[in-house]
């Protein structure tokens, strides 16, 4: 067997950051630190912090008045804020830079009278901080059909914006409807999916061709991980999202000769390794590392934190 590591894959420079302000915080403050919801969507980074000591939390209720608390990267709403100050807990704000400029898009358009269609998951917890920005503007569609039944008329103000982690074509195709139903409607400035999104899929997706099976490694709970997935079986390649090496399945690979491996924004590096190591063991597999794109994204610790460039 043949193993394709594919490139980009894991760590983005948003989830880097998170994780880097929650290890910073426990450094500077102790534990317990709490955080509104997944630090990232990743069980193996989830569990890491909460043996060390951090509650994850679904309610600021849940959190001791003056506590140090975190928010995730995948941002909050404006009544999380609220919350917070009122609990006069002390915030860290680990939003990724790229969902907060989501959240900055939808304040402009809705401050300029424009009625907002936001592409993207209901329930997700970026989702719920972009809608909480502008609750009165923005209407959320999932699919093609949700723009068909959408009420607007031609004359009006309306603009669009999308999560940041959603698969590029789905997103591409609802755009084309709506555009094509509301041809004046206004785009965000600069694509709201993220390059660490954009950038894994273009590598599954041009890497998958070369290969009878992809393993994405990423939870269940990330997006980004399960749009990776669904981004290589349209290829037409069978493709699993494994936790870890303990989901992989001796029977998926009968008829495979050559295995793409790739990484969700959340999974770390080490869980991919252990996956490689299995593989190499049972299969004798040998090991390639093909890298279709660059990236040199950084972004600093939130305030406090000391600033560090990660
Ligand atoms: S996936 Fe994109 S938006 Fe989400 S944390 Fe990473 S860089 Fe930021």
């Amino acid at each position: 067997m043949h193993i394709i590591l594919a490139g980009p894959r894991g760590f983005c420079a948003g989830v880097n950051m998170a994780i880097e302000s929650l290890r910073s915080a426990i450094r500077r403050y102790g534990t317990p630190v709490y955080v509104y919801h997944e630090i990232v969507h990743n069980r193996w980074v989830v569990d890491h912090f909460r043996k060390q000591g951090v509650v994850l939390v679904d309610d600021l209720a849940e959190v001791p008045e003056s506590a140090n608390l975190l928010y995730s990267a995948h941002g909050v709403s404006p009544e999380v804020r609220r919350t917070a100050a009122r609990r006069r807990l002390k915030v860290i704000d680990a939003t990724c830079p790229l969902v907060t400029k989501v959240h900055k898009e939808a304040i402009r358009y809705a401050q300029q009278g424009y009625k907002i269609v936001l592409i993207g998951h209901a329930g997700h917890d970026e989702v719920l901080g972009t809608m909480g920005e502008a609750s009165e503007s923005i209407v959320l569609v999932q699919t093609i059909e949700d723009v068909d039944r959408l009420g607007f008329e031609q004359t009006d103000k309306l603009a669009y914006l999308t999560q940041t982690t959603l698969s590029v074509d789905d997103a591409g195709q609802i755009i084309d409807r709506l555009q094509q139903r509301f041809p004046q409607i206004v785009a965000p400035r600069k694509e709201d999916i993220c390059y660490a999104t954009t950038n894994r899929q273009e590598a599954v997706k041009i890497l998958s061709l070369q290969s009878e099976l992809v393993l994405v490694v990423g939870s269940r709970s990330s997006s980004n991980s399960r749009r990776l997935a669904e981004s290589a079986i349209a290829t037409g390649v069978s493709a699993h999202l494994i936790d870890g090496p303990d989901d992989i399945e001796p029977n998926w690979f009968s008829c495979v000769r050559t295995v793409v491996i790739t990484a969700g924004a959340s999974a770390p590096e080490t869980i991919v390794q252990k996956c490689v190591v299995l593989l190499q063991g049972e299969f004798t597999a040998t090991v390639e590392s093909r890298t279709i794109r660059h990236e040199n994204v950084q972004f600093t610790l939130p305030e406090p934190l000391p600033t560090t460039l990660l």
